[in-house]
């Protein structure tokens, strides 16, 4: 094949293929670390280390690297080849000999594996640190609860998380698993079929069960047969809807409150059949009275009637009086939906504050904890909406997060031996945060600002954000309602369509009123807690009855700032989940896509950072074991220190290219490549 020179890269030699750790390559070039991964994958080896960074390539199928035997092998260290276990041993043992926390955090793609991979290190901690209470049962159990309620088939996953999680694992002084605490993010919209629990609930509830709730089959809600994707292959609903109610029963809900969530679970269905009628030529609507409305009106213990003009009108200030303006049909349909999505959203954050009690870490707390982080990847898609603009944004805080330890690592180990670390280059993505984060010009606060303008619409908010960021290195103007960020992990366009709803997520208050006149003891308690949260937010305004609540941005901001805050006191451990192939299926290696999926996960910016620092560590020793025999005079009375600086002069190794540390050398990329070489040669 002919190629141009400027294209040629070098390889690494022979003895470096397939590595465990991709550092201790010569030659740290993407095609390098693609091949080595590869390598790694098509001998069933899913697990590689990128310096401190742990690699995980989805198999999407058994691998048989996993259960007790192998397990127990990690724990008494038999084998030390990278793994999630070897990475959650680690953690808890520098948790009890430095009684620092610690966290996991796991990143990645949808579909890459993190969920999975999030339950074998709790399983691997539920076993190092199983008591006798068999709370880590429990632990485990919650992941079924979650899953349940939070995860949904999409086009890139079968079993998505549509939530981020952070699951905080407390220990007893003696190391036993003594109680936990789950702490949920933002939730996205779920993907093309609804979340597993409406379908299990309509395919495993008992007859007695049915009949209290007026249950149907799935097929007949129109929440659940907008998709013709009602079962999935391989997940048998109604079983699992058995194995739920199990989870239910282990952390302690009682019979009656799993009775309310079922119930409200098919109030959400009912109301999504509910259906309008024209009434005038003015487009509005009247709802018609049929059975979805009396079924939802009594599940939630309301009457029909209360909940029709809920759905019908809105009470609108005029003066000093309050009057009734109908609704279209557009707006009938966004508030039944809405009311819909903020039942289903209230009832998922009960359920895990019920679990969390359950889990609840009992008095003697001793302050050693190690949390696991599951939280959705950086994503980018030929358009880009809200929920990526969201989720980039954390993604970026994380990546500071993730160098600012990294880069705090390496100078640590540089200093311990002597070496002068400021020839290391490190950049960090603070201006990318400021641009979202500054007050009160930032992609933020400008979002929040143009949401609480009534007449603003995406296009205003695109030419606000191009007027006030343009001068930020990392904002770019793009046509129409559309701009870029220049991301650590790459630019993306946004589009601004749906921006500004999505932000402010609106709950008419007439539907707040009618979920506090509701019997249902959930219902009520629920809009209390967003009454609660109104008072809190800062735009909130007594009595009026548009009062706002803190948009969705905020909040997520600061969900965000809890988290990292979080993270901040612990000692970070980092596996970065990889998806080989877009089909779910074993055995396919995507170059190209493995390829984005490292850059945006920061394994190449690890690989950068050490190009940058010295990748290359061996001791005097070794390096005179490994070398000194290409010295054309040979003394033997030599010290391994001498021997190496004989070595490092006859190659003619420039003084840039090493530095020679109390114990140790440390080389540039390429220079043990080059050494490796001239023995071969030798
Ligand atoms: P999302 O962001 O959509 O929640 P995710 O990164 O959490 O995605 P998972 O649900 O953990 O992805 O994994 C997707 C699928 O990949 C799993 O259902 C399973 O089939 C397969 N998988 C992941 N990890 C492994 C593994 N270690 N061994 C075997 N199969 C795996
Ligand atoms: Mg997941």
């Amino acid at each position: 094949m002919k190629v141009s020179r400027l294209e040629l890269l070098p390889a690494n030699p022979d003895i470096l293929e397939g590595v465990d750790d991709l550092i201790q390559l010569s030659y740290l070039n993407e095609p390098s670390v693609l091949h080595n991964l590869q390598f790694r994958y098509s001998q069933d080896i899913i697990y590689s280390k990128a310096g401190p960074i742990l690699i995980a390539l989805n198999p999407f199928k058994d691998v048989r690297v996993y259960g007790n035997d192998l397990l127990s092998a990690y724990r008494q260290r038999l084998i030390d080849s990278p793994h999630v276990y070897a990475m959650a041993d680690a953690a808890y043992n520098e948790m009890i000999r430095d009684e620092v926390n610690q966290s996991i955090i796991i990143s990645g793609e949808s579909g890459a594996g993190k969920t999975e991979t999030a339950k074998i290190a709790m399983q691997y901690l539920a076993a190092l640190g199983g008591g006798s209470c068999g709370i880590e049962n429990e632990v485990l159990q919650t992941n079924f609860i979650l899953e349940a309620f939070g995860n949904a088939k999409t086009s890139r996953n079968d079993n998505s998380s549509r939530f981020g999680k952070l699951i905080e694992i407390h220990f007893s002084t003696s190391g036993k698993i003594c109680g936990a605490k789950i702490q949920t993010f933002v939730q996205l919209a779920n993907g093309e079929r609804s979340y597993h629990i409406f379908y299990q609930l309509c395919a495993g509830s008992s007859p007695d069960l049915k009949e209290r709730l007026n249950l149907r089959v799935a097929g007949e809600y129109k929440y659940l047969n907008q998709s013709d994707c009602m079962t999935i292959d391989g997940v048998d609903d109604a079983k699992n809807f058995h194995r739920l109610m199990e989870a239910l029963d282990v952390v302690r809900m009682s019979k009656e409150d799993q009775e309310l969530v079922f119930k409200l679970l098919a109030a959400i269905l009912w109301l999504g059949n509910i259906s309008f009628n024209v009434a005038d030529n003015e487009n509005h609507i009247e709802v018609v009275k049929d059975e979805a409305v009396t079924t939802a009106a009594l599940l939630m213990g309301c009457s029909s009637e209360e909940l029709m003009t809920a759905l019908s009108t809105r009470k609108i200030q005029a003066g000093k009086d309050t009057i009734a303006k109908m609704l279209t049909l557009r707006q009938a349909i966004d508030t039944r939906d809405a009311l819909a999505k903020f039942i289903y959203a209230s009832l998922f954050d009960w359920l895990v504050e019920q679990v969390n009690k359950s889990l609840e870490v009992g008095k003697q707390r001793t302050g050693r904890s190690i949390s696991i982080l599951d939280i959705y990847g950086f994503e980018s898609f030929q358009k880009n909406s809200f929920e990526q603009f969201c989720i980039n944004y954390a993604n970026e805080r994380l990546q500071q997060h993730f160098n600012r330890h990294l880069f705090k690592l390496e100078q640590e180990d540089y200093e311990l031996d002597g070496v002068d670390w400021t020839k290391v280059e490190f950049d960090d993505n603070q201006e990318c945060l400021d641009l979202f984060e500054k007050k009160p010009l930032g992609l933020l606060s400008l979002l929040d600002e143009e949401s609480n303008f009534p007449r603003a619409s995406d296009l205003t908010l695109a030419n606000k954000l191009k007027q006030h960021l343009n001068a930020n290195p990392c904002f770019k103007e793009e046509m129409g309602r559309a701009f870029s960020v220049r991301h650590y992990a790459g630019e993306v366009l946004y589009d601004t369509n749906g921006f500004l709803e999505k932000n402010r997520d609106p709950l008419p208050s007439d539907s707040i009123q009618l979920l506090s006149s509701c019997t249902c003891e959930l219902l009520q308690l629920f809009s209390k807690t967003l009454n609660h949260s109104q008072k809190q937010s800062n735009s909130f305004h007594a009595g009026s009855l548009d009062s706002k609540k803190q948009s969705v941005g905020t909040k997520f901001k600061g969900q965000l700032f809890k988290l990292m805050n979080q993270l901040e006191s612990t000692t970070p451990h980092f596996i970065r989940c990889i998806k080989p192939n877009t089909k779910q299926l074993p055995g396919i290696y995507d170059e190209d896509l493995v390829l984005q999926q490292l850059k945006c996960c920061g394994v190449l910016e690890v690989v950068r950072i050490s190009r940058a620092g010295y990748p290359s560590r061996m001791t005097h020793q070794e390096f005179a074991r490994g070398y000194g025999f290409l010295l054309s005079e040979v003394n033997t009375s030599q010290d391994p220190l001498s021997i190496s600086v004989s070595v490092l002069q006859q190659f003619n190794i420039p003084p840039e290219m090493y530095q020679v540390g109390f114990t140790k050398l440390y080389l540039r990329t390429g220079q043990i490549g080059m050494l490796e070489d001239k023995r071969k040669q030798f």
